[in-house]
């Protein structure tokens, strides 16, 4: 069976690369009445002697035996040469000293080596005893023996004991059934070729084998009869019809063979002439039948169904392949070309690499994160979410008590009573407020500075895998677009701080919506007084107030009525004539005036004033929370749009446009090319790595190839 061995250990060469398991070659199991030449069959195909045979019960427990083909080179180990392998140093006593190219190793001797094969014998004999007795008992317990040789297949035979039907010595009375069991536990075994024997010199339609074989197998696909002791059949029969398949057909093949008699093993008849012999005779006396019957011609049969075996497990070996050599394909392609053109190379990677930084930030990238999200799309959630939200919660009037607007109001007035709310107390609250809206503009920039900073990260992982490769160079772009980014920080920020520094420097009253606003209020105010003053006319002193009245809201040369903020400002300087009444603090709402009803609440809820406050003043601070109300959403509307805009130009659209020009002005330098563009150890490991396995996958994939179309003969 010599010729399997070159297809079996490519085969090993392919499993070793794929990880496979190795295809389980059938064990081929020896089945037949007692002497019927079981023994012999074997020993012939493995062509070594080693099997003890002879006349009556010999094989009395079945017998294992393992195959294993060695190369040389796992020889000369064994042999001792090779210190440093382990495994044989263990072992290094027992097998120096080994010339033999063939050895054999019991399990139940555990390390002991047989060179000599006589030994082997004799130990099967005497393990054979030691648990079957000396008496012809039979024991069901195997022997496992290991045959290590550069001649020989990874294959398993079965010797078993014949069958039988009277007991003998110490057999048991029931020695048939237990036997019978005993060779169908092995035959039946699926992944078993069924070496059906029976002599020629008994009757083959009784033949107790083919039973037994067809029990097991009985759609014959695995059974092969083997007709043994073709010398000795009587004068004047022969088995033409018996190997003709006349008698019974086998669907695998009759095989006649002759074997060595008990002469020839007394004699120590050696394989070889045993085998010239047999071909001798089959040619004399089957000339027509010789090339199909024979040792030979059962081993190469046999060899043939190994190979058809082999053959049926390779479409699946094949698809294996195949999907590890395209998984191992697109990693060796994500791996990227080893760098011929260091140059063209850091170019590319550094053009990629803005290209990409760029792309996140537009939102044209290849690879678009969907778990959160992130570039662009974050610094607009950035600027319309979290700035826009908190911009939106920071209150006109926050920080601000009535305290604070009346002490103001006082402060700007200086020592003389004033007539007029000071226009000054205004300026300097509004101011104030207006300075509350740097801070959330400032953490904007941080938010989008440091979106930007995320993004680098983005790019490296996914976008520009093949930065990996190059951790320095990774190093170097993530070094010089954090300082680039961080360069643009001071920038945007004193950009967004003059944004609130230039609200600060001008409180515009002149601004249309502000003028709009307080034309509103005024004329709202205006219409509750009157009101209140049509209420109270009968118990106030008329010509009092309508003198005073009449004059503000028609000729007032300031224009009161048309919406000037001073109007609202003088109006309520009209007020003092009340003089101090036990009119409640709280102005009657009037609905749809927008900013009224929360001004009114912030005085419900905040004030904890030691004092009443008189009339005069409660309205004085009234006037006064309405128009920084008025004036601060026009500002906060401002630096809403602004900043972001700031944030924009300052540094989004800044590093966008300068990334590409800073990498190459700093990292594209031709003493920097070898420094940058090494290779991660670790990478060209992986990439060779992943290459040689390509490469093995795809000899492994032209071995399949060879063996399915090798043909054995
Ligand atoms: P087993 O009991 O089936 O294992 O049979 P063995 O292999 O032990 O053989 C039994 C006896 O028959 C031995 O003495 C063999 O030498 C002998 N024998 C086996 N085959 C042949 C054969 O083809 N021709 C001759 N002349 N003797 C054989
Ligand atoms: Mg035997």
């Amino acid at each position: 069976m010599e010729a399997l061995i070159p297809v079996i250990n490519k085969l090993q060469e392919v499993f070793n690369t794929v990880g496979a398991d190795i295809i389980q070659l059938p064990q081929i199991v020896v089945v037949g009445t007692q002497s019927s030449g079981k023994s012999s069959v074997l020993e012939s195909l493995v062509g070594r002697d080693l099997l003890p045979r002879g006349t009556g019960i010999v094989t009395r427990r079945p017998l294992i035996l393992q195959l294993v083909n060695i190369s040389p080179e796992e020889q000369r180990k064994a042999a001792g040469d090779d210190d440093d392998t382990a495994m044989w140093k263990n072992y290094g006593q027992l097998y120096k000293g080994i010339d033999a190219e063939e050895w054999g190793k019991f399990l139940h001797t555990k390390h002991k080596i047989y060179s000599d094969f006589d030994e082997i014998r004799q130990e099967i004999e005497n393990e054979t005893e030691r648990v079957s007795g000396g008496n012809k008992g039979i024991s069901a317990e195997p022997i496992h023996l290991r045959i290590f040789s550069p001649h020989v297949v990874n294959l398993t035979l079965v010797d078993l004991p014949g069958l039988t039907k009277v007991p003998v010595g110490d057999q048991p009375r029931d020695i048939e059934l237990q036997i019978k069991d005993l060779i169908l536990r092995y035959i039946s075994n699926p992944n078993s070729i069924i070496l059906s024997v029976t002599a020629a010199n008994t009757d083959m339609a009784t033949s107790e084998s083919l039973k037994i074989a067809r029990e097991a197998d009985p759609e014959g696909r695995r059974t092969l009869a083997v007709i043994t002791k073709l010398d000795l059949m009587d004068a004047g029969t022969d088995a033409m019809d018996v190997l003709m398949g006349r008698v019974i057909p086998v669907k695998l093949g009759i095989i006649g063979i002759v074997s060595r008699s008990q002469l020839d093993i007394n004699n120590k008849k050696i394989v070889a002439d045993a085998l010239k012999d047999e071909h001798a005779f089959l040619q004399k006396k089957y000339p027509s039948l010789a090339n199909r019957n024979g040792t030979k011609h059962l081993a190469k049969t046999l060899n043939r169904l190994l190979m058809h075996h082999i053959r049926d497990c390779l479409p699946e070996l094949k698809t294996r392949i195949n999907v590890l050599a395209a998984q191992y394909q697109s990693l060796l392609n994500s791996y990227g070309e080893p760098v011929e053109d260091k140059s063209a190379t850091l170019l590319q990677l550094i053009t990629k690499f803005a290209a990409e930084y760029c792309h996140t930030i537009e939102g044209t990238a290849k690879y678009i994160e969907t778990s959160e999200l992130c570039g662009g799309a974050r610094i607009c959630y950035i600027f319309h979410e979290t700035f826009g939200r908190t911009l939106e919660s920071v209150d006109a009037l926050g920080g601000l008590n009535t305290i604070d607007i009346l002490t103001a109001i006082r402060n700007a007035t200086g020592p003389r009573p004033a007539l007029f709310v000071p226009e000054i107390s205004f300026e300097l609250l509004v101011k104030r407020q207006i300075k509350r809206l740097e801070e959330p503009s400032l953490r904007c920039v941080e938010l989008v500075h440091e979106e930007m900073q995320r993004i680098i990260q983005h790019c490296s992982t996914y976008s520009t895998q093949e930065l990996l490769r190059f951790p320095k160079l990774h190093d170097a772009i993530v070094e010089v677009v954090t300082s680039l980014l961080r360069r643009r920080l001071p920038v945007t920020n004193d950009m967004v701080h003059n944004l609130v520094a230039i609200e600060l420097a001008y409180i515009n009253t002149k601004h249309p919506d502000f003028a709009d606003a307080c034309g509103v209020l005024n004329s709202n105010i205006e219409e509750q007084r009157r009101n209140r003053l049509a209420r109270d006319s009968h118990s106030l002193s008329r010509d009092k107030v309508s003198g005073k009245e009449g004059q503000v809201p028609n000729g007032n040369p300031d224009g009161a009525t048309a919406g000037n903020w001073r109007g609202m400002l003088k109006a309520s300087v009209s007020k003092p004539d009340e003089g101090p009444s036990e009119e409640k603090p709280r102005l009657p709402v009037a609905p749809g005036s927008p900013h009224r009803g929360p001004a009114v609440n912030f005085l419900d809820v905040r004030v904890p004033v030691s004092r009443k406050l008189s009339a005069r003043e409660q309205r004085d601070c009234e006037v006064i929370e309405r128009l920084i109300k008025s004036y601060f959403l026009i500002v906060r509307k401002n630096i809403q749009d602004s900043v972001p805009k700031a944030v924009m130009n300052f540094l989004v659209n800044y590093v966008k446009d300068n990334l590409q020009s800073e990498l190459v002005g700093q990292l594209y330098k031709s003493m920097l090319l070898e420094d940058l563009l090494t290779e991660s150890e670790d990478m060209a490991q992986r990439r060779k790595e992943a290459a040689d396995m390509l490469k093995a996958l795809q000899r492994a994939s032209q071995v399949i190839a060879e063996i399915r179309e090798t043909h054995l003969w």
